[in-house]
């Protein structure tokens, strides 16, 4: 017996029985005339393991009582269904586990889904240092061995002031190094109100731990005084510390000490000044509308002997942690041997050397650098592309669902300002129904993310909202193109 439920057979105890018993060999289907194409793909080893693969899993499947077999198929056991089932485990084998995604959920700079998206120039010398030998370290003057940061520390220095710079892995490591090299079993003092966790495993008491210094936090959550440094100042201390609140904001009756008043002190005792910046940004953004963040060279002349801030934040390249600061500082840093462990790679470098670059031209940075260009993208821009996608998607969708366009605001991501600031567009979806609102969203989010291309949304507020912000051009018509495709 068996019973046809939408698309699919079941089978009851003694069809299946039956059915198992005609399961073929994997001897016949792999010499079928089905497997001969997938052969020719994939080679034998590979079809033949699918096969087997796909025969085990009808069986314990059977023995479960959860074996579900194609309706349309003529007979659902024959070569001809283990080739299609066998195709399928073969082509998800292939797909590579990272790969593109349409990133609609209105954070510029998602950590999750890869950071700042990198402008051609960048892509293009990646691609060829891949390919080719590159002078990595090599100095094609002399002919002797070079330092891969000699390829770029020029260029961080005439963009940020600083007299040196060093590159490694990400920021997190650029304040491991930093902290490992100036204060060895010595004292570095931070605002306790500046103790904080950037998300995952980064919060500023435990890489100090781990960098072997130790911690001398000062004052309160909310307020701070120079008096409160100058009062820890004894002979262990190595260096004070100030590190960017990226991601929180302490607001009401608060008082942090800032670089003026922290460099007299630190100056007057001989002491250094780190600042961890986190996001790195080279250029005034304000100029943009986007809110204000400390710049690294204004943070340089105000005084600071060390900066440290990420690769691909707000500087738009791709992950790195940049250290730039006195030549004196930089160079104890360069000879501590965790910096071998945490260099970067000739492809880093590829990629961060053109994008410093487009910050030699800022007259054409909106345009140039992808994450720039995506968050001071035009409101009508993003809203005529959402009425694109609109008719598209509610066609997929049918009457279940109601899309409408509306405005949304996204946000910059990777702990600038936590808050919504950009004003955007979004493709809104709402269930039609009112009871079970909750699960058909859910059900939509993860169709969405079952798409060739997984398109990653959001659900807030009973809706599901695709903000436009970060597909333009040829994503655009990317994404919309796919949307037949959804299966709900
Ligand atoms: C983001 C951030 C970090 C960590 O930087 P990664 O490049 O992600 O390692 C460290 N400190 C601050 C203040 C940050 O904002």
């Amino acid at each position: 017996m068996s019973e046809t439920v939408g698309q699919e057979t079941r089978y009851d105890a003694r069809a299946l029985n039956a059915l198992l018993a005609k399961m073929p060999a994997v001897e016949r289907v792999i010499a079928s005339a089905q497997a001969q194409p997938l052969i020719a793909i994939y080679g034998r080893t590979q079809v033949l393991a699918a096969i087997r693969a796909t025969l085990d899993g009808w069986r314990r499947d059977a023995q479960a009582g959860t074996l579900i077999a194609p309706a349309d198929a003529a007979a659902p056991f024959a070569p001809e269904s283990v080739i299609d089932n066998a195709a399928k485990v073969l082509a998800a084998r292939v797909q590579n586990r990272l790969r593109p995604v349409f990133n609609l959920t209105g954070t510029v700079l998602h950590t999750n889904l890869g950071r700042a998206l990198l402008p051609d120039e960048a892509v293009r010398a990646v691609v060829q240092a891949l390919a080719q030998p590159v002078n990595l370290e090599f100095n094609l003057a002399t002919g002797k061995r070079g330092d891969r940061d000699d390829l770029i520390d020029d260029l961080i220095c005439e963009l940020t002031g600083a007299e040196a710079a060093t590159v490694v892995n990400n920021n997190a490591a650029a304040v491991l190094l930093s902290l490992a090299a100036l204060a060895p079993r010595k004292e570095v003092i931070v605002s306790r109100g500046e103790l904080v966790e950037i998300g995952g495993a980064f919060r500023i008491p435990d890489i100090m731990g781990r960098a072997g210094a130790r911690l001398r936090e000062v004052g309160t959550t909310n307020r701070t005084h120079v008096s409160d440094y100058e009062s820890a100042i004894n002979k262990h201390t190595a260096l004070l510390m100030k590190v960017h609140c990226s991601n929180y904001a302490i607001t009401g009756f608060t008082k942090s000490v800032e670089l003026d008043e922290l460099v007299p002190l630190a100056r007057a005792n001989g002491l250094p000044v780190a600042v961890d910046l986190g996001s790195g940004t080279l250029i005034d953004l304000t100029q943009w509308g986007l809110p204000a963040e400390p710049t690294v060279r204004t943070t340089i002349d105000a005084g600071a002997d060390l900066v440290t801030f990420s690769g691909d934040k707000l500087l738009g390249g791709p992950q790195a942690g940049l250290i730039v600061g006195r030549k004196a500082l930089i160079a104890k840093i360069k000879k501590h041997p965790l910096k071998r462990a945490l260099r970067v790679g000739k492809l880093t470098l590829a990629a961060l050397e053109p994008v410093l670059k487009l910050y030699q031209a800022p007259e054409f940075l909106r345009e140039r650098l992808t994450t720039l260009r995506l968050l001071t993208r035009p409101v009508a821009q993003m809203q005529e592309s959402a009425m694109r996608a609109l008719p598209v998607l509610q066609q997929a969708l049918g009457d279940a669902y109601t899309v409408s366009v509306e405005p949304m605001f996204s946000q910059i991501g990777s702990g600038a300002l936590p808050v919504d600031v950009l004003p955007g567009s979004a493709l809104v979806v709402r269930h039609a129904g009112k009871v079970g609102s909750g699960r058909a969203l859910m059900k939509l989010e993860r169709a969405l993310r079952a798409l060739p291309r997984p398109v990653i949304g959001r659900i807030a507020e009973d809706a599901l909202r695709l903000d436009m912000r970060c597909i333009e051009g040829a994503n655009e018509v990317a994404f919309i193109a796919q949307l037949a495709e959804l299966r709900l």
